[in-house]
C-alpha cells in the first residue's frame, strides 16, 4: 500500500483500511496546523489506488470500513471519488461505509446530485474539522468560511443522507473567551446534528502561524481553568438527539467520552469534579508534549 508522508486518522478509524486517494492537504494553511507542511498536496492516479484496492483485496481484512486518506481526501471532485467507491466496491465488497476527512470548502464544491451520488455508493461519516462556531475564531485560523457557510454545506450534507464527525477547538476563541465560544460553538453543532463530536484544545508546533503568535504574546491560551469552564459551559449547552461525544484526545484537560444526551449530566459533573481535583492550578496554562499532551502546568 502506498503513503506519502505523514498518514493521520482520527483514532476511532484504528481498524479501518486506510487508502491514500490524496497526498497531503488542498487547502494546508490553517492557522494551527503542521500537520502536511512537508507535503506537497497531489492527488493519487487511479491507476495506483487500483494497485492498493487489489493489494487489500489480498488481505485477510477483518473490517467493513475504510479511511481515505490524506488530509482533506473529500477535496476530489465527485466523479473521481466515485470511481474510487466503484472500485472499493467491486473487490472489497465486505467495505460497507467509506469515510475521510472533508473540509466544508470541499461540500461546498459540490453539487447536491453529486453528494446523494457519493452517499448511494457507501460514502458517509465524513470527519469534518470545523474547530468552532465564531466567525472571527474561523477567520483568524485561516479556515477559509464562515459559521453560516458552515451550517449551510454541513445541513446540505445532512439532507443528502450523511452523518458526520464534527472537530472542535476549545480555547481557539483565546483566554478570556471561553463563554462566548462555547456557546457559539455548541450553537453551530445544535444546528447541524452530527453523529460525534470529538473535542480538543489549542496546541501548536513550531512552523504554523498560530505558534508565533503564541511566543509573540498576541494569542494567549486560555489556563486550565478556562479549559474546564469552556467544557462544561459547551456540554451544557448541547441539545443533541443522538450524539457520541469523543474527548479523548490527549490535548484535552479532562479525557471523557459518551453518549448525548444520556450522558450529559453525569459528564458535567465529572468536569466539575475535575475542576475541584484541580483547584491549585486553574489560572495555570498547559505545558504540552507530542499531540498536544498535557505533561505539566
Ligand atoms: S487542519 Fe485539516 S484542513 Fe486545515 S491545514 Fe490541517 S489538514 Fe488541512
Amino acid at each position: 500500500m502506498k503513503f506519502t508522508g505523514l498518514t493521520y486518522r482520527p483514532p476511532f478509524e484504528a481498524n479501518s483500511l486506510l487508502l491514500q486517494v490524496t497526498r497531503g492537504c488542498s487547502h494546508n494553511s490553517c492557522a494551527f496546523c503542521t500537520m502536511y507542511r512537508d507535503t506537497p498536496f497531489g492527488e493519487e492516479t487511479l491507476e495506483q489506488i487500483q494497485r492498493d484496492i487489489d493489494e487489500a483485496a489480498q488481505m485477510n481484512l477483518n473490517t467493513h470500513r475504510a479511511f481515505l486518506v490524506n488530509g482533506d481526501a473529500f477535496c476530489l471532485p465527485a466523479n473521481k471519488l466515485a470511481r474510487v467507491a466503484e472500485m472499493m466496491g467491486e473487490k472489497l465488497p465486505q467495505i460497507r461505509t467509506i469515510a475521510m476527512y472533508a473540509s466544508i470548502r470541499n461540500i461546498q464544491e459540490k453539487t447536491d446530485k453529486e453528494l446523494r451520488m457519493l452517499r448511494r455508493l457507501g460514502i458517509n461519516e465524513l470527519n469534518i474539522g470545523v474547530e468552532s462556531g465564531m466567525d472571527d475564531v474561523l477567520d483568524y485560523m485561516n479556515k477559509g468560511y464562515t459559521v453560516a457557510e458552515a451550517k449551510a454545506e454541513l445541513l446540505r450534507l445532512k439532507e443528502a443522507g450523511f452523518d458526520y464527525a464534527l472537530n472542535i477547538i476549545f480555547g481557539a476563541a483565546g483566554s478570556g473567551r471561553q463563554r462566548e465560544h462555547a456557546a457559539q460553538t455548541a450553537r453551530l453543532v445544535n444546528d447541524t446534528q452530527p453523529f460525534l463530536i470529538f473535542t480538543g484544545t489549542v496546541h501548536t508546533d513550531p512552523g504554523c502561524p498560530l505558534y508565533d503568535a503564541v511566543q509573540e504574546g498576541s494569542f494567549v491560551e486560555c489556563t486550565i481553568g478556562e479549559y474546564l469552564e469552556e467544557e462544561e459551559l459547551f456540554i451544557a449547552d448541547l441539545d443533541l438527539e443522538r450524539c457520541f461525544y469523543f474527548g479523548l484526545h490527549p490535548s484535552n484537560v479532562i479525557q471523557m467520552q459518551g453518549w448525548l444526551p444520556d450522558d450529559k449530566e453525569e459528564m458535567i459533573a465529572a468536569v466539575r469534579k475535575t475542576r475541584e481535583d484541580m483547584k491549585r492550578i486553574l489560572d495555570k496554562r498547559p505545558i504540552r508534549a507530542g499531540e498536544g499532551a498535557i505533561v505539566a502546568v
